[in-house]
């Protein structure tokens, strides 16, 4: 993996650039890479890149065609996983002095993959990226939370101590198939607030649910949230749907593009800090070379 991530990092391009790096993490058949795939058009359509510097931009209709297959990151139906780890897109798009990597991730949470391996991965998701999505289905459920906190404290053991500046930036919560709109509309708003309900710390609360919501709001500079809805029955169920926009619910498409627009529009690409000071290509590589070599140990 860090052949790769090396080579992206410091291409002439992306070298001297501050660096946005998102990420998707989550149990596997949840539409994580099919969200991605969705996120590499409109960065297509709104971002040159390194392979495509002079891009012509097609900001207006960035979804594309209605039958078009969807391409990028593999996407599947089935219930077998086809790769394990972390996969870095092959392209970094361009916009001002920013340089915007995407990360896809796999295995995470399987019964294939021990626990131990399950908070690695995802410590050093967290600590490499600046924006990262945590996909799940329906609610957010205490042993998430746990989860989380868990996972991540694995990784603030390499960020400097002692410091006022919090170690992990920008976390999503991204819930699919969304069921309550009556009580918590979908898209951010209604994320956010479902979110500041599930977080709160209420005095009646047993230490341990207290301690966890402290930790995670101290630990992340921003946490959203975000509900999608049901995709409807070919995207959710039919073996040979190719990810055409053409089969989701109106409601969905609706929903999954004022989601895309807004998490990749310009001022939202959150920039990759390193204990508190904006990171270039150069520099982000020098790090990820060490926590990767940590992780590895
Ligand atoms: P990943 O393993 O999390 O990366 O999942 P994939 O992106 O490969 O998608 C797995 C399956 O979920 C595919 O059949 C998709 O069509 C389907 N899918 C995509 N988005 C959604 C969603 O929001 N809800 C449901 N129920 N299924 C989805
Ligand atoms: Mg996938």
């Amino acid at each position: 993996m860090f052949g790769e991530l090396e080579a992206l990092l410091l291409h002439p391009e992306v070298v001297n650039r501050k660096i946005v790096l998102l990420s998707i993490v989550g149990a596997f058949r949840r539409g994580k890479s099919f969200f991605l795939d969705y996120c590499l058009r409109f960065l297509y359509a709104n971002y040159a890149s390194i392979k495509n510097p002079s891009n012509l931009i097609n900001a207006d209709n960035w979804i594309g065609a209605a039958e078009t297959p969807l391409e990028g990151f593999t996407w599947r139906s089935g219930t077998q996983r086809d790769t394990t780890g972390i996969i870095f897109w092959s392209d970094v798009f361009l916009t001002g002095d920013r340089a915007i990597l995407i990360v896809d991730s796999q295995g995470l949470f399987d019964n294939e993959t021990s626990t131990a391996d399950n908070s690695k991965i995802f410590s050093l998701v967290t600590l490499m990226t600046s924006i990262e999505i945590l996909n799940l289905q329906g609610l957010i459920q205490e042993d998430h939370l746990q989860y989380l906190q868990f996972a991540t404290e694995y990784g603030k053991f390499m960020t400097s101590p002692g410091q006022e500046h919090k170690p992990f930036q920008n976390f999503v919560f991204l819930l699919r198939d969304w069921n309550n709109p009556d009580e918590y509309p979908f898209g951010f708003d209604g994320g956010q607030k479902y979110l500041e309900n599930t977080l709160v710390v209420k005095p009646h609360h047993p230490e341990e649910l207290k301690s966890v919501r402290t930790y995670l709001k101290s630990s992340f500079e921003k946490l959203s949230c975000c509900l999608l809805p049901y995709p409807g029955k070919t995207v959710a169920r039919d073996s040979n749907y190719d990810g055409r926009w053409a089969s989701m619910d109106e409601e969905f498409l609706d929903e999954l593009k004022i989601l895309i627009s807004s998490l990749l529009k310009s001022e939202n690409l959150t920039t990759k800090k390193i204990n508190g000071i904006e990171v270039n290509g150069k520099q982000a590589n020098e790090y990820f070379q060490q926590y990767i070599t940590i992780f590895q140990s």
